[in-house]
């Protein structure tokens, strides 16, 4: 079911970056959808005037590993809220020089290493093939670059981030390799999560913050979880004060062409589609296909 529009933008925060502060009005929801249950009850409140959903992709004291987040459930449940602007979050480690740790980096393209995750609400009789060649969207990611230079943090416009399927992190060789593809960052977590997003219509932009050099750099410290965790503290107040100033800047509509990606992606003959999965598929759909009648 689709229910009343409680938030515009939403926040999916990555380690480290568990609550939004300074909204008002705030009240918890558990969604539920048919890709299962989100990583955690969604908070929603209002933001400078901007009525906010802010999900912790990792749950609540982060248990949830990459490979495990419900990443459909997830964008689901922002879109039955009504949600059309996703800034996600994330950690991620530098594969260059300059994209030092606690600077921001807001990437434009990703390379996918993940492995066997759910990449599509599709299938089941259903076939789509949404455009993803440029797969954020530019608007809200130009707002987080714009925000991030106000608030004073060092941030790096575009970039490629290479997404592997984690937990361990990547060995040196790997680490390497990645750099000779061209990729600046490394994270577990935009992918699927870009995807689904696009396949929902809603705009989706990252807001990366680099903890570590990876596993490349000679002279770095061996990448581990607390070095990680310290340089997150610092981080992620940065982050917050981001979200911030960019939730302000996105109350408009929308002019991007993020809300209109299955314009041209749906394949199947609309009579052949199985009833239940136009039911189920309704709120990304129902734009484009009737859904029968009697529901
Ligand atoms: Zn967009």
């Amino acid at each position: 079911m689709t229910t009343e529009a409680n938030a515009q933008v939403a926040v999916i925060g990555g380690s480290g970056f568990y609550e939004l502060e300074g909204l008002t009005d705030v009240r918890e929801h558990r969604a539920q959808t048919p890709f299962g249950d989100p990583s955690d009850a969604i908070v929603l409140g209002t933001l400078a005037g901007v009525r906010m959903a802010f999900l912790p992709r990792h749950g609540v004291g982060h248990r949830i590993v990459p490979s495990e987040v419900p990443a459909r459930a997830n964008i689901w449940a922002l879109k039955q809220l009504g949600v059309e602007r996703v800034i996600a979050v994330s950690a991620v480690g530098s594969l260059r020089r300059g994209i030092a740790p606690l600077h921001l980096v807001v990437p434009d393209q990703f390379i996918d290493r993940t492995q066997g995750r759910p990449s599509t609400f599709f299938g089941r009789g259903l076939v789509a093939h949404i455009a993803f060649d440029r797969p954020v969207c530019p608007d809200v990611s130009s707002s987080l670059v714009a925000s991030a230079e106000s608030v004073g943090a060092e941030v790096h416009k575009g970039g490629t981030g290479i997404v592997i399927e984690g937990p361990a992190f990547s060995t040196k060789k790997e680490s390497m390799l990645y750099q000779s593809w061209g990729a600046d960052i490394i994270g577990m977590t935009a992918l699927p999560e870009a995807k689904l997003a696009r396949e929902a219509e809603i705009c989706y932009a990252s807001l990366s913050l680099v903890t570590d050099y990876d596993t490349w750099h000679e002279s770095s410290q061996p990448v581990t979880a607390e070095l990680i965790l310290a340089n997150l503290t610092q981080n992620v107040e940065t982050a917050k004060s981001v979200v911030a100033e960019t939730v302000s800047a996105l109350s408009q509509a929308r002019e991007c062409s993020c809300g209109s990606a299955l314009s041209n992606a749906l394949v199947t003959a609309p009579e052949l589609v199985p009833e239940d999965v136009k039911r189920e598929l309704a709120p990304i759909i129902e734009r484009y296909m009737s859904v029968g009648a009697g529901v």
